[in-house]
């Protein structure tokens, strides 16, 4: 019998993708400036941004906390004052502020009743049924849903990622610190090549190959005690939860970010690599291309920082409480 000499390059483990439901025939929108059940919430096919991609979008966590009875979305302003930089940058001008925005997900997720892990996807686009090819002069529309969610991948046993052979969009091409929705095709592309060749997540480098960051997540890597991730010039999305960690391991874990121009081949040799995001949360990864990174097992350091990071966003820790915006009125004790 021939002896295979070269290790192989596909993944050892079988990617399990953990696939979100949205439910799309139900629940309630916000939508032409009302709340109003999801089947009514519906645009034309000649809608200006379903033709371009000239959207931007938000993606949000509400937690659940039994012991509360309370479910707390994580960082609400934040995502909302994202949300109206990526609607300057398309020139999309709605009469809703921060606040206003801030107010109605709170109201729909209220009026659900939610008592689980909740997703909320706030949308505005341009809602012109035109195909004229402008940012200006056309109408703007913005939208927002909710629906339950739980973890969007594994976050215990390690993510198997490649490097896709897709590079992450340029911010000279298409403005990556906004959340656009065309540039979503680029993440598409990358994500959809990854997991068909059986891999959980992929990396995307830079056009001039620096390590930028996941299909929708941030990437830290752990080396000598010590964090580090892509610079934001390296066309990454300014991510909401790589802020939470660079604040959470400097005050609970003593740990120093570096933000800087990391090499792909850095990742081969780092202690631990993370990736952060609203989706994916804090999930280690254990190999990537086949190569274990460290133990080949999810990092300590890793592992410790995930687990604040959950009880801070699930309303726990009241240091944190400052993240979580409750939903309900607070129980009378
Ligand atoms: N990069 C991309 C391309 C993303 O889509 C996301 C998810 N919004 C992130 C990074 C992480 O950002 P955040 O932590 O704000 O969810």
């Amino acid at each position: 019998m021939v002896q295979q000499i070269n290790p192989p390059t596909t993944p050892t483990k079988a990617a399990t993708p953990v696939i979100p439901t949205v439910a799309a025939e139900q629940g309630l929108a916000y939508f032409g400036g009302a709340i109003v059940p999801m089947s009514e919430a519906t645009v034309s096919v000649s809608t200006h941004a379903l033709n371009y991609g000239t959207g931007c979008f938000e993606g949000i966590r509400a937690y659940w906390n039994a012991d509360h009875e309370q479910l707390y979305v994580l960082k609400l302003r934040e995502h909302f004052e994202r949300f109206a930089h990526s609607q300057r940058m398309l020139r999309i001008e709605i009469p809703e502020s921060t606040e206003d925005l801030c107010a109605i997900t709170l109201e729909i997720l209220r009026r659900q009743n939610f008592h689980q892990d909740v997703y909320i996807r706030p949308l505005a686009y341009k809602s012109s049924r035109t195909i004229k090819l402008t940012l200006s002069s056309l109408e703007n529309a913005v939208t927002i849903f909710a629906f339950p969610m739980g973890n969007y991948v594994d976050i215990s046993t390690g993510l198997h990622v490649s490097i896709s052979s897709w590079r992450r969009v340029s911010g000279n091409a298409i403005p990556v610190r906004a959340k656009t929705v065309g540039a979503y095709v680029n993440s598409a592309l990358a994500i959809d090549e990854a997991t068909a060749a059986g891999y959980d997540e992929t990396i995307f480098l830079t056009e001039s190959g620096n390590v930028s960051e996941g299909s929708s997540c941030n990437l830290f890597l752990v080396r000598r005690g010590q964090f580090s991730t892509p610079r934001t010039s390296d066309d990454i999305l300014e991510g909401i939860t790589r802020n939470a960690v660079i604040e959470m391991a400097e005050r609970n874990l003593g740990i120093q970010t570096t933000e800087r121009a990391i090499d792909r081949t850095e990742l081969y040799d780092a202690d631990e690599i993370f990736l952060t995001g609203t989706g994916v949360q804090i999930s280690p990864v254990t190999h990537i291309e086949g190569r274990p990174i460290g133990s080949g097992k999810p990092g300590p350091i890793t592992m410790e920082l995930q687990r604040r990071y959950l009880a801070a966003a699930r309303g726990e820790n009241p240091d944190y409480a400052a993240w979580c915006t409750p939903v309900y009125p607070a129980r009378s004790s």
